[in-house]
């Protein structure tokens, strides 16, 4: 191979490690040179490391240099790539060098090109037949002359290892060697999708003509649950295919991802290459290198999926843009769709952000024409948005313990006898958010963290949800050792059920939380099942609100619809504005018609209202007056700093001294407001402290924070985390 070298052997070069190492490294090119992007694996102190070649030398003393030690045979990542990685780095104001762990999260990239044998016929027979040789070519026949590994091959056609290696001596049979990851089967473009309705062809136009522009756009998709967003784009996605660029689809659950493959297996007669957590190492491998090559046409993903090294990236959907998930809060935090947008505009691509209730800061920025705004206000074919009302519940007789309201439980009781499925929504996991002993009013908390643990009756614990620690259900108060007092406080999802099994005791009842689905499989067969008509009652958390199609679902009942008002988050109404109105959406998506019934002690909250009227673009409206006028998100800027320790002290004292000195941040005009402990003191046995930073939207905030924060001496163990855009406040 005769490529040309962006180094040749001996020329200094600058390498960005995966190591806590703040600056580039210098090494020399090895023989045959390197490219910048190249993945490298350079010797730091005794260890060999992985990194990737920067481009030129920072001008380190040449003597002191060592050589690179392996250059990956993957194609080096574009420069795109390094100026998405840099970008992700100087936004989020996080360290280059975890940026790049984020886009090398797969193992074996610098293996050199594993192979694998396999077996396949030759036009030559063998000069003795047996018996067992005719049974292996017979099957090789059978399976269309198809490859086989050995091992594979003697089971499959039911003889020894020796029969399959007497064939080969005899040159009947050929030995190749195999690509180790298999490549991914070709999707076509050419297929036809669904006839499209006169709406849905003239949103699928706009994207396709947004693709085909080969430049950087944002369309926000914003259709009701059912109006066909996916059908349309995957318009946008046959186009990008059909270009010969690649595409990415992030989703933000794996649920999702299963029902979805099989969805664009229909669409282009074969499944794309996934991207997940749930994904295997092997899998993970295949993808990251088909990617990196070019091969892979269409990755679908979660949110790191938008780290992979893309050779020629034509187009990003986010599905579900609003999602809370798109936001990763630990390590590196960056928003997921923030940073979609980011990597079109480096690349020219088009970016298709699809919701039913988008985020302020989407509906602010194509409110402002940043965003191209496309609208699918009707459900397709002939499913009716569902009729929606609120049950006041201080009109309701309700017993102690009891969740349910009679007006409820009557609508059930008629879509059960009707032979329809409702669906009970309560945010709230396990059996009891509170355990209290009514003898001295101890409520049992978590010893690593400031948090009540929640009873889980069927696990037969209690848990905690910050840090998943467990202990058994007391009996005895762990404080005053009184016996048989211990009560639980306070519905979740188990004991809803409870009450509906106690209610209907016939009824098939089947609970969808996150803590209960075993696996991605097991989950995606429940959800089948339940969307077959295999129960009667579904009781869920907010996982129910994501794109599950339940055709014999009428009714949706909201246990507590003023669950999400309350709190000091910012997005407190927003939020609660769009998980309602998604688990709404999911009753009536078939024929029958769909009823949505809210339990409310403040039917007259101007969310609640909202939500019943229908009237979103005067919800976004007040919600984007209100946030400009507290110059607040997206009219203004906030980071968040949280300093945490195992001991209280040190996180005070830092924070203070940050608060103290904050000169970089005065200079730009921004606020410091706290410190303070944050809502949630501890967490897994750290002491947590914390600052908001409020700036102008114009404000150069981040070159700001690092000066800040750079000169500050921590002792050991103290941890500084910055969250640019923070989504939560605890
Ligand atoms: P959304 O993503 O907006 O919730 P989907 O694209 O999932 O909507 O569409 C909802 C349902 O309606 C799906 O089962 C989909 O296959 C079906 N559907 C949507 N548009 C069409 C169409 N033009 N022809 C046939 N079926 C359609
Ligand atoms: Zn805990």
């Amino acid at each position: 191979m005769s490529q040309r070298r962006d180094f040749i052997e001996g020329e200094a070069v600058g390498v960005l490690t995966t190591e806590p190492v703040s600056r580039l490294l210098d090494y020399l090119a090895p023989a045959g040179g390197v490219n910048i992007g190249d993945l490298v694996k350079v010797p730091l102190g005794p260890r060999r490391v992985l990194g990737v070649v920067w481009g030129k030398g920072t001008g380190f003393d040449r003597s002191k240099l060592r050589p690179i030690a392996a250059v990956s045979d993957a194609p080096p990542m574009t420069h795109d790539m390094l100026e998405f990685l840099t970008k992700v780095a100087d936004y989020n104001v996080a360290p280059l060098s975890q940026v790049l762990k984020l886009a090398t999260r797969a193992p074996g990239l610098l293996d050199p090109p594993a192979k694998r044998k396999l077996i396949s016929l030759t036009a030559r027979p063998p000069a003795r037949m047996t018996p067992a040789r005719q049974k292996v070519i017979d099957f090789l026949k059978s399976q269309g002359n198809r490859p086989f590994a050995p091992v594979e091959l003697a089971q499959f056609a039911g003889v020894s290892a020796g029969v399959v290696t007497g064939l080969i001596k005899q040159g009947a049979l050929l030995v190749e060697d195999a690509p180790r990851d298999p490549p991914y089967p070709r999707l076509d473009p050419r297929l036809k999708g669904k006839d499209l309705s006169e709406q849905q062809a003239e949103a699928a136009l706009a994207l396709r003509e947004a693709v085909k522009s080969r430049a950087y756009n944002t369309t926000l998709l914003k259709g009701v649950t059912g109006s066909g967003k996916t059908e349309v784009y995957l318009e946008a996605v046959a186009e990008v295919l059909k270009q010969g660029r690649q595409g990415l689809v992030l989703l933000p659950e794996i649920a999702l991802t299963v029902d979805f493959l099989e969805r664009l297996e229909a669409r282009f007669g074969a499944r794309p290459a996934e991207w997940h957590s749930g994904a295997t190492m092997s899998e993970r491998r295949r993808c990251w290198r088909a990617v990196a090559s070019g091969e892979a046409q269409l990755v679908v993903g979660a949110r790191s999926a938008l780290f992979l090294p893309f050779q020629d990236l034509g187009l990003i959907v986010v599905d579900e843009e609003h999602d809370g998930s798109y936001k990763q809060e630990e390590g590196v935090c960056y928003h997921a769709r923030d940073m979609a947008v980011l990597r079109a505009s480096i690349t020219g691509a088009s970016v298709v952000l699809a919701t039913a209730t988008p985020s302020l800061e989407t509906w602010a920025n194509a409110d402002a024409g940043k965003y191209t705004r496309l609208d699918l206000p009707e459900r397709f074919g002939t499913a009716k948005l569902p009729e929606m009302s609120a049950i006041d519940m201080r009109a309701e007789p309700m017993q102690p313990n009891q969740w349910i309201s009679p007006t409820l439980r009557e609508e059930i009781r008629k879509a059960y006898a009707e032979g329809s499925q409702s669906l009970l929504f309560l945010n709230r996991r396990g059996f009891a958010p509170l355990t209290l002993c009514r003898a001295c009013g101890e409520q049992v908390g978590c010893d690593s963290c400031d948090a009540r643990m929640v009873e889980h009756r069927f696990q037969n614990r209690l848990i905690c949800h910050q840090c998943g620690a467990w202990k058994p259900i007391p009996e005895t108060c762990p404080s005053c050792e009184v016996t048989g007092k211990m009560a639980a406080l306070g519905p979740g999802v188990e004991r809803i059920a409870e009450e509906v099994a106690e209610v209907f005791p016939e009824a098939r009842v089947e609970i969808l939380s996150s803590d209960l689905s075993d696996s991605a499989r097991g989950l995606k067969a429940r959800i089948e099942a339940i969307a077959a008509g295999e129960a009667d009652i579904i009781i869920g958390t907010q996982m129910v609100a994501k794109g599950h199609n339940f055709p014999h679902l009428t009714l949706v009942g909201a246990i507590d619809a003023d669950l999400g008002l309350q709190g000091a988050d910012l997005r407190a109404a927003e939020k609660s504005f769009q998980l309602i109105r998604q688990v709404a959406g999911r009753a009536g998506r078939a024929e029958k018609p769909g009823r949505a019934l809210l339990q409310s002690y403040q039917p007259a909250h101007p969310v609640i209202e909202a939500i019943l009227s229908g009237d979103e673009e005067a919800f976004w409206q007040a919600e984007a007056k209100a946030r400009m006028d507290a110059h607040m998100p997206p009219y203004g800027r906030l980071a968040a700093v949280i300093v945490s320790s195992p001991r209280q002290e040190h996180a005070f004292e830092v924070a203070t001294h940050l608060a103290r000195n904050a000169r970089p941040l005065l200079a730009i005009g921004a606020q410091v407001l706290g410190p303070a402990a944050a809502p949630i003191a501890k967490i897994r046995d750290r002491y947590r402290v914390r600052l908001l930073i409020k700036a102008s939207k114009a404000a150069p905030l981040q070159k700001a924070l690092r000066q800040w924060v750079k000169p500050v001496n921590k002792p050991t163990n103290l941890r500084i985390a910055l969250d640019i855009d923070p989504q939560t406040f605890f």
